[in-house]
């Protein structure tokens, strides 16, 4: 048993006679004279404590709300990421189910049970004219809710009706829709193409052969669960369509599907997609996302649990969606950040599809055009199967993209360049005379900066780790915040010797002027965390850029997602360098992601498509290989990379984080907790020091960092977890403990 709160206390209880319950019951027991609440994990024949156990008090729930496997992957959670249970219980539960404040809403529903004879009607219209016609709408209309007979004016007469039998009351069940109101028109499947095919039934074959060795017994075996799938497929290739095939087939075998996307509100194309597609189906499908009111949560948990809801399809925390039987789990763009949860309990959604499709015992479709390197070295390995789909559905060419070399335009313009180069600008032009749309794309994110040259496009890197150093203002330095390197800040470039040497940094919003001036009758509209904040404004952006009314499109990372305009035949990149530049060892991945997506956006209907990337460093690996669409070869040199520095894939990086608004509090926790680790190290853990954070004060808490690599997770998080339970904290200095890190912010 599990009780709920803060501290992470499992005991045992007796279960009474004749009570059966299940693991994942919620349950109230007697805890130190007072009644607590919680969740059974585990249910024992015989327990080895050596008394007499307390019996628990009640059962909140007869079923259990979450399923037996569930509770596995909330405890190999716990292990891995080093997090207490009852806090990824919590996460696992959400409130709207746990609270028992929630409830099933429900309702009267009124229903002819006795017509009178004409006769008696007759009497009943002069006697009690209320009660005449409520019979004579019934009778019109067939059952009704009590509520739409006319209020609470009617009541007294609904209550004689029911008395004198005419009628009868029964409750029912309403379901809060969230998607009450909205249309889906049934789409009907692609006619696949040979790849399509291809994959496909690689997918449907491992979906029955998981079915096969499942024999009936619901308790998997995970050393008979398939292999993990990545379908490696370019943009445009058609993988939505091999994924509602591959659901489809799952649900012919009875089988429920888990369809996790990297963010809802940002793909309301795929989420179309699938309820369009299975809208015979419709109630059939749920949709899990963060915009869901407690009732829709509520009532989309248990139509799930239930098995009424044979698609699920959400974001990161729908990984924990209670379907009872799983035949098919589906990670669409696996590659995303917004896989990772940055706030406590820190886990990797599609690392947990893994997991979960292991537990379960059936496939996972990781599909991305630019898989992690994580996945595509499980691939490389043997671990996974590496599915591919090599070209566009429509037989359509991969866009042309262009590299505008941003020094020379430096020089063009004597020192600052502009922000939209000469070519661009033309392009621009010419695709807006012929009516074609444009996405500019802009990737302005957090306040870490890297210096670089605008003449020679040099960046100071860290001589260790080579990735670039960080300037920081106060101390006026620059620093590596993988291993703490310091250097001072050149004056000059040390390259080229350039004194012009420059951060980085222009917003959307000073790129949305200056369009203005260049653009004048151009129709723009801007999408970012800014203006994404006002409701509905991001799907109404959308949707006035399919129809047309807008020519042109800027944005941040928002618009890199997998949308599908046909009529965009030009997508501009305006600095490739803000990511690539970033203090962090996946921002080469990152920006050929970046790149590439974004390219993806170009030329998916009838015309071809162009794109144009403005960058200081244009022959770095992830523009040159972006450039030639060329996955694999910039995953090979990229490996090669992470692999000489000892970078994932090639080791699991946990970052350590002390926050407090003493600095040197802080700093001090950290190396203290520096040393302790640095004690009985395990041999294959490599230990960094401690440095401060690229954003070194955050909501005024000063913060320090420190990064520990090692091949072996679970040998990490047990050192880790073994030192700071046996170390005391100051009060005032939380520490986060980020297994597998990606944001070194
Ligand atoms: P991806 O997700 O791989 O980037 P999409 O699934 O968005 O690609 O598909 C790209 C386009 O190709 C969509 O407009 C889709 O309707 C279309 N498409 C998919 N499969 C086929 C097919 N077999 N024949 C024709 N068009 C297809
Ligand atoms: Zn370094």
């Amino acid at each position: 048993m599990l009780i709920d709160g803060p501290s992470e206390l499992i005991f045992d209880y007796a279960l009474p006679e004749g009570v059966s319950a299940l693991p994942g019951c919620r349950v109230r027991v007697p805890l130190r004279n007072k009644t607590a609440t919680g969740t059974i994990l585990d249910i024992v024949a015989d327990t080895k404590v050596g008394f007499e156990l307390k019996p628990i008090t009640s059962l909140i729930d007869p079923e259990p709300l979450i399923t037996e496997n569930l509770i596995h992957l909330a405890q190999w959670m716990s292990n891995y990421y080093g997090t207490p249970l009852e806090q990824i219980m919590r996460s696992l539960l959400p409130g709207a189910v746990r609270q028992e404040t929630h409830s099933a809403k429900t309702r009267q529903v009124a229903e002819i049970s006795n017509m009178p004879d004409e006769e008696e009607l007759e009497k009943l219209s002069r006697r009690a004219a209320r009660q005449h016609s409520i019979l004579l709408l019934l009778k019109a209309s067939g059952p009704l809710p009590v509520s739409e007979l006319g209020g609470s004016s009617v009541r007294a007469s609904v209550k004689s009706l029911q008395e004198a039998g005419h009628i009868c009351i029964t409750t029912e069940k309403v379901r809060r829709d969230p998607d009450a109101g909205e249309e889906f028109l049934e789409s009907t499947p692609h006619e696949l193409n040979e790849g399509q095919r291809r994959v496909c039934k690689a997918i449907c074959d491992s979906i029955d052969s998981s079915i096969t060795q499942d024999s009936g017994d619901t308790s998997t075996h995970p050393s008979t669960a398939p292999k993990p799938i990545l379908l490696h497929g370019v943009t445009g290739s058609g993988k939505t369509e091999v994924y509602l095939q591959s659901a489809q087939h799952c649900l012919d075998q009875n089988r429920s599907v888990l369809v996790l996307l990297p963010e809802i509100a940002l793909t309301p194309q795929t989420v179309q997609h699938f309820k369009s597609r299975f809208s015979a189906l419709q109630d059939k499908v749920a949709v899990l996302h963060s915009h869901l009111s407690q009732g829709e949560r509520f009532d989309e948990w248990h139509r799930i649990r239930k098995g009424e809801a044979k698609i699920v399809v959400g974001a990161r925390s729908a990984i924990f969606a209670p379907l009872p039987d799983p035949g098919l789990i589906i990670v669409d763009e696996e590659h995303e950040n917004t896989y990772k949860q940055e706030n406590p309990p820190k886990y990797q959604g599609r690392d947990l599809a893994v997991v979960r499709a292991h537990l379960e015992g059936c496939p996972v479709v990781l599909g991305s055009a630019t898989p992690s390197l994580e996945s595509f070295q499980n691939a490389q390995s043997g671990k996974y199967n590496l599915l591919r789909l090599t070209e566009r559905a429509d037989g359509q060419s991969l866009p042309l993209i262009r590299i505008v070399d941003m020094r020379m335009e430096a020089k063009k313009q004597k020192g600052r360049p502009a922000i939209l180069s000469e070519r661009l600008r033309m392009d621009m032009e010419k695709k807006l005379e012929e009516g074609q749309q444009v996405i500019l794309f802009l990737n302005r994110r957090g306040f870490a900066r890297s210096l670089q040259c605008p003449s020679c496009g040099h960046v100071c890197e860290c001589q260790h780790c080579a990735v670039p150093l960080t300037y920081h203002r106060t101390e006026e330095r620059l620093i590596c915040h993988l291993c703490g390197y310091q250097s001072v800040v050149p004056q000059a470039c040390p390259k080229c010797h350039d004194r012009s040497i420059l951060l980085q940094g222009y917003g959307t919003q000073k790129v949305e002027e200056v369009l203005k001036k260049v653009f004048p009758t151009a129709r723009l509209a801007r999408l970012d965390a800014d203006t994404a904040r006002k409701k509905n404004a991001l799907r109404n952006t959308l949707r006035d850029f399919r129809a047309r009314k807008i020519d042109i499109l800027l944005g941040t990372q928002m618009i890199a997602k997998g949308l599908d305009f046909p009529n965009v035949t030009l997508a501009g990149i305006l600095n490739a360098d803000l990511s690539l530049h970033a203090p962090d060892f996946r921002a080469g991945e990152r920006t050929f992601q970046l790149l590439t997506q974004v390219a993806g956006r170009s030329g998916r209907g009838e015309m071809e498509g162009e794109v144009i990337i403005q960058t200081f460093t244009p022959h770095s690996p992830s523009v040159q290989f972006a450039r030639h669409h060329d996955y694999e070869g910039f995953a090979d040199q990229e490996f090669e990379f992470r692999r000489q520095f000892g970078f994932p894939p090639f080791s699991h990086s946990a970052l350590i984080t002390s926050k407090c608004s003493h600095e040197r509090l802080a700093e001090f926790t950290l190396q203290n907790l520096h040393q302790r680790l640095s004690r009985n190290l395990p041999a294959n853990i490599e230990l960094g020091v401690p440095n401060p954070a690229p954003t070194p004060r955050a909501h005024g808490l000063f913060r320090f960092q420190l990064l520990i690599r090692s091949a072996s997770p679970r040998i990490l998080s047990r050192h880790v977890q073994e030192v700071l339970a046996s170390t005391s904290l100051p009060e005032e200095v939380s520490l986060v403990f980020d297994m597998d890190a990606y944001d070194f912010g």
